[in-house]
């Protein structure tokens, strides 16, 4: 069974991506606000907007894809807009 408490977390904030020279570079990912924009890193574990309360986003609420992008505002993977429909 798998708990998400706030501490102890184990699981890597990012992916590794390889960088094509033998070595690997971590990606951040990031919680987006679909209403005003704003975002947080996932690490800091946010679960509503501090700016206006709306609940983040964690992944594109079409494809499922992560987000790595913070100040995107469309899904690079599927085309569609982040947050509302
Ligand atoms: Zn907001
Ligand atoms: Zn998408």
């Amino acid at each position: 069974m798998k708990s998400r408490t706030k501490i102890g977390r184990t699981e890597p904030a990012g992916k590794l991506l390889s960088t094509g020279v033998g070595g690997t570079v971590a990606i951040e990912r990031y919680r987006l606000c679909s209403s005003c924009g704003n975002f947080s890193t996932l690490v800091e574990n946010q679960q509503y907007c501090i700016s206006c309360g709306s609940k983040l986003i964690e992944t594109c609420q079409h494809c499922r894809e992560p987000i790595y992008y913070p100040t995107a505002k469309f899904c690079p993977s599927c085309g569609e807009k982040y947050g509302k429909e």
